[in-house]
């Protein structure tokens, strides 16, 4: 499933900018959030190479990653088997995980805080699993996103990103430096707090003035919105035709016009934002959309 890849590069319109392009990551699958499918290519592999045939990950109700490791799976021929933090719910994600052939346990949150020993507790004895870690983060992961960066044709003055775990943004970081671009990483942590982050990234690769991070746009914290950024999604489509998810990328570009407003960047910078996808995350959030 890894071999064709379809991730252009597109210049959008959002006013006032005019040097605003986008990699769109979101269009490599519908299921497969963009960034998640460049964190799963290599750790596929690895489950393979070592004959693992079933997948074991975790993940909260909402979660990208679960969609995304359930379709891979299946895919791939593998078996994959979920831990889903809280208790038992029905959404729309978890329904295309269950379509894919996922196995959802539902665990409690005290249970749900030591990953390690719940795969213990399950599948000690078992030989065909692998433990991924919850939203994919690991050294496979860094090195799938790392990759944007050798398909870009043209040089950027910034890229943006937004970050969860930061493992996404790790990847992007260490592939400027292996490039020895001048491109600045701006990333978006979109949890409360996210100064983390840099410590996340530390973990794969050393931190350099390529990175800034940008810890005021989480918006209440992970998953939160408010009025402003939930108007801001609704005149982004409208106006670049392009969809953006509540709980990473709609923050993500929030932030790339804000920092224009406060002359942070330049009119003449070229931008370059990284679409991760995520778009599933509007289900999660019909309610909160007033349609008129
Ligand atoms: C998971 C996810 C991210 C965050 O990626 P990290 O590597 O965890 O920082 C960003 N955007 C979307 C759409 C995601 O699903």
């Amino acid at each position: 499933m890894f071999e064709k890849i379809y991730s252009p590069v597109q210049k959008i319109d959002l006013h006032p900018l005019s040097n605003l392009y986008v990699k769109r990551d979101d269009l490599i699958d519908p299921y497969i959030s963009g960034n998640k499918w460049r964190k799963l290519k290599y750790i596929l592999q690895k489950a393979k190479a070592e004959q693992k045939n079933h997948l074991v990950t975790f993940g909260g109700a909402y979660s990208n990653h679960l969609v995304a490791t359930a379709a891979a799976a299946a895919r791939s021929g593998l078996q994959a088997t979920a831990f889903v933090r809280g208790e038992e719910v029905k959404n729309e994600m978890l329904l295309i995980c269950s379509l894919y052939g996922m196995n959802l346990i539902f665990v409690d949150r005290e249970s749900y805080k030591n990953k390690v020993d719940l795969y213990k507790q399950y599948f000690d004895s078992d030989d065909s699993t692998y433990f991924i870690d919850e939203g994919g983060a690991s050294v496979e992961a860094v090195q799938g996103c790392s990759e944007i960066i050798l398909e870009l044709t043209e040089t950027y003055d910034h890229i943006f990103v937004a970050a969860g775990t930061g493992t996404t943004a790790a990847g992007l970081l260490k592939g400027i430096q292996d490039a020895g671009l001048n491109t600045k990483l701006h990333v978006v942590p979109v949890l409360k707090g996210g100064s983390f982050i840099a410590d996340e990234i530390a973990r794969y690769t050393e931190i350099s003035n390529h990175l800034i991070l940008h810890t005021d746009y989480h918006f209440g914290g992970y998953a939160k919105t408010t009025p402003a950024l939930l108007a801001f999604i609704k005149k982004f489509t409208k106006e670049t035709g392009v969809l953006i998810d509540p709980v990473y990328t709609a923050k993500m570009f929030y932030a790339i016009l804000d920092l224009h407003q406060q002359n942070q960047i330049r009119p003449t910078d070229k931008i370059l934002a990284i679409h991760t996808g995520g778009l599933l995350g509007l289900l999660g959030m019909k309610d909160k959309f007033y349609f008129p």
